[in-house]
């Protein structure tokens, strides 16, 4: 029963082949047995689960329907559960019930959807290894000796890894995509704006976003529908209508325009990842897809503007974790100063600690105009060039990572060569555009991802092209020995 996607459950529960309570049962018991490898829960709800599994049965046998309900999933710990731990991977909130759902949480319930738990993931969602959880690293069920990818990496090794069949995540920089990309999934960041950041612990908040990871197209579609749409809680959410992204995935990919940029094939990709690329590319050609050579002149600035401007707005959003309100306080504070300061400074970790004081210095007096105002002006060009792009062709196509998964703690020791990774899915953020990362192959037998982007609220034709792409690759199949 684990093996089973989204859209086959669906069928399954129909036909009243098994219930939801049997599956959570099922899952549960696999998650207790198999997930001391991964360490990719943080909480376990199992009375949730089964009263939410019960309450789906009982709706189906009133004559209810829907994709999502009585489907298992799991929520990244930076989305609000009521009365639930909400960490967000770290100790600066390991004792905090939220007391409220996120939106996302509550649409989710409001379809149907059964609650697992809360997933592991870095702490505050910085990193691309989840080697910065408070609650430890998390694993990669292809290779338990390296990384999952990050910051998204406990959903992304627990559906790996066949624990369930779909989960939420959160991409302010590639946290969807890399891990997807690194765990043989398809992981999807939606347009900036198309599904609710309420009650989703802000990092970055002009680049955060929520979105699905499964492990077909077909399932984010179903996931993605169930998570998008308007919240006016959100001021930043964006009031258009929500396409049928399970009805759009049979579309012809005939004449379809595909662009690889030139600059994603330079030094820093991995030459075999590069061949992988290459070989998606004809696949898509062979279903009709025409494919031209672009250029995104800016690529190379994205990195370092990036690293200015998610600090700088980290910098902000987590000066409410003072010791105060909610979250870890200190033992014993002498004054009130001491206790801002021991409180942030035991409660974070050395990654969060390290971007607040890069964000703070980006935006203090002096300093801003040559760091944050530049780096929001290279954010400008970025979003021209892929604007520009977009008048040529439909879709850009290319890796979602130079280099496969790597070997735990290879890169704890150099901050950049981590930030590195994220050459390829960080632009989408700083232009706010959909982004979709599905497995392309295997390097030393980790998984490879390709990575496609559309213009703004094209998620399905993102999902069309991924969908058509699987009915013809059986890469998004394979499973992880042991799993
Ligand atoms: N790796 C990037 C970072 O550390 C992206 C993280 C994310 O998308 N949450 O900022």
């Amino acid at each position: 029963m684990h093996q089973l996607t989204l859209a086959e459950i669906a069928r399954g529960l129909a036909d009243k082949k098994f219930s939801s309570e049997e599956l959570t049962k099922v899952l549960l018991a696999r998650i207790a047995q198999l997930d001391p490898q991964l360490n990719s829960f943080i909480s376990l709800t199992e009375d949730l689960a089964l009263t939410q599994a019960k309450a789906a049965d009982a709706r189906r046998a009133n004559g209810e329907s829907g994709a999502l309900l009585g489907a298992p999933i799991a929520h990244k710990d930076l989305f609000c559960t009521q009365g639930i731990r909400t960490s967000c991977g770290s100790k600066m909130l390991d004792n905090f019930k939220a007391p409220y759902d996120a939106t996302v949480v509550a649409k989710l319930a409001a379809a149907g959807a059964v609650t697992l738990g809360k997933t592991n993931m870095d702490e505050f969602a910085m990193g691309s290894a989840n080697e910065s959880s408070y609650y430890g690293a998390v694993k990669n069920p292809w290779n338990l000796e390296h990384v999952p990818g990050g910051s998204s990496g406990g959903s992304a090794a627990a559906v790996a890894a066949r624990l369930l069949p779909a989960a939420t995540g959160t991409d302010t920089g590639g946290s969807i995509r890399q891990p997807a990309a690194l765990t043989n999934l398809t992981g999807l960041k939606p347009t900036y704006g198309r599904v609710s950041r309420w009650g989703m612990i802000a990092y970055a908040s002009s680049l955060d976003q929520g979105g699905p990871l499964a492990r077909t197209a077909e399932d984010c579609a179903i996931l993605l529908q169930g998570m998008a749409g308007f919240d006016p809680n959100d001021s930043t959410s964006i009031d258009e209508p929500v396409p049928d992204y399970s009805a759009s995935l049979n579309g012809s990919l005939q004449g379809l325009r595909i662009g690889v940029p030139k600059e994603y094939f330079s030094a820093g990709l991995d030459p075999r990842i590069a061949e992988l690329i290459h070989n998606s590319v004809k696949e898509l050609e062979k279903l009709g897809a025409v494919v031209k050579e672009i250029s995104l002149p800016n690529m190379q600035h994205a990195i370092p503007a990036y690293y200015v401007i998610a600090p700088a707005e980290a910098s902000s959003n987590l000066s409410r974790f003072d010791g105060v309100r909610f979250g870890y306080r200190c033992e014993n504070p002498v004054n009130l100063s001491d206790l801002y300061k021991r409180s942030r400074g035991e409660g974070f970790g050395a990654e969060v600690q390290r971007r607040i004081m890069v964000g703070a210095y980006a935006l203090s007096a002096g300093y801003y105009d040559a760091y944050y105002l530049k780096a929001q002006k290279i954010r400008r060009l970025i979003k021209n060039d892929f604007m520009a792009a977009f008048n040529e062709v439909d879709i850009i196509l290319g890796p979602t990572t130079p280099n496969p998964a790597w070997k735990l703690g290879a890169k704890n020791s150099d901050p950049v060569a981590a930030y590195l990774e994220d050459v390829y899915t960080i632009t989408a953020n700083l232009a706010g555009l959909p982004g979709l990362s599905m497995p392309a192959g295997f390097v030393d037998g980790l998984p490879v991802g390709v990575q496609l982007l559309a213009p703004y609220f094209q998620e399905g034709r993102l999902l069309n092209v991924a969908h058509q792409y699987q009915l013809n690759t059986d890469w998004h199949t394979r499973t992880p020995t042991g799993f």
